[in-house]
């Protein structure tokens, strides 16, 4: 029998793959419009909604992004980044969620004069903030972006050296695959490398299995995606050798027309191959999902007992950016 949202619902889980900006509060995108002088297309919650969230005629990755044009000129300054970061802390902290590890591109959000590293100190503080007062380990991974100026991301691998030991877990390559191969940012990748940060890297989503296979070259130490990976038996047996985690999203997935069904999610088909698989929400707020939601649609779709998606939470656990005492606090709540 498969789970059910009770047993689901008191599973400690873990979200790896959750983007700062896709988590914001309809509520937040409002206020910050009304404080900034800033033009939205409504001026009220649930009009504005209709905008930012993912609707049910979102046809493909392109439908999906447009919901982030509405609000993306709320997000460039340092305090609504700060407040966006602690809001997450406290609506994380309401889903039996044990730890997570969100993520934004600060060259995304340098329209009004503010510097990369502005954008980390600023997300820092209110990780800080919202890690203590709702008493859950929240980390930040930085996004470098594919299509954005090589010297950027050099930038920003220096910032996340630098505040490694202060809430940076790691790095990710993130923007359009399609368009932009990730070695382009050959210099950012090399010191990422030798200053030993760990490594995820957007792949496999919108593209296509090759760039999974770029990914895997290029030293990455998880796959954001990577749902293209059915595509070669091949590649996927790498992947298991060596033990790389996936960081799937179902209902992102969906909405982006990555799969065209949710019978067609090669997720079951990774799991029984031995993948290590995930459970991740992607963009929640404008998706309208959380982690739960994501666990239920596993186990009502793919017949998930919940002790395999016990064993999917630990491979979260293990897949983590932490060290080993860390993964060993964790593992003990899951056990
Ligand atoms: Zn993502």
């Amino acid at each position: 029998m498969h789970a059910t949202e009770e047993a689901i619902s008191r599973l400690p889980k873990v979200d790896l793959h959750l983007h700062l900006d896709g988590a914001i509060r309809t509520q937040t995108i409002l206020e910050l419009g009304q404080k900034n002088n800033l033009s939205l297309p409504a001026d009220d919650v649930e009009q504005l909604a209709e905008h930012v969230q993912v609707q049910p005629s979102c046809r493909s990755l392109t439908d999906f992004l447009a919901c982030f044009e509405f609000f993306y000129p709320v997000l460039q300054y340092p305090e609504s980044v700060e407040r966006i970061a602690y809001e997450l802390c406290e609506d994380l902290s309401q889903q039996g969620i044990i730890y997570a590890e969100t993520r934004f591109a600060p060259v995304l959000l340098l329209d009004e004069g503010a510097t990369q590293r502005d954008m980390v100190e600023a997300a820092l503080r209110g990780l800080s903030r919202g890690c203590e007062e709702f008493d859950l380990p929240v980390r930040l991974i930085l996004c470098a972006y594919r299509g954005t100026p090589a010297e950027k991301s050099l930038e920003l691998v220096k910032l996340a050296d630098e505040y490694q030991d202060q809430g940076i877990a790691g790095l990710d390559f993130a923007g359009d695959e399609s368009r932009y191969e990730t070695s382009e940012h050959k210099e950012a990748l090399a010191l990422a490398h030798e200053c030993n940060l760990p490594l995820t890297v957007h792949a496999g989503e919108a593209g296509s299995v090759d760039n999974i296979r770029e990914a895997v070259d290029l030293g990455a130490d998880r796959i954001g995606h990577g749902v293209r990976l059915i595509d070669d038996p091949q590649l996927l047996q790498t992947v298991v050798e060596k033990q790389i985690p996936l960081e799937l999203c179902l209902t992102s997935n969906l909405q982006t027309q990555a799969v065209s069904s949710i019978e067609e999610h090669p997720f079951p088909e990774f799991y029984r191959q031995g993948v290590k698989v995930t459970l991740n929400t992607d963009d929640p707020k404008i998706s309208n999902t959380d982690l739960d939601f994501e666990y239920n649609l596993a186990a009502r779709s793919f017949g998930f007992s919940i002790d395999q998606l016990k064993e999917i939470s630990i491979n979260g656990i293990d897949a983590a950016f932490v060290d080993d005492s860390m993964k060993n606090k964790l593992l003990a709540k899951v056990d």
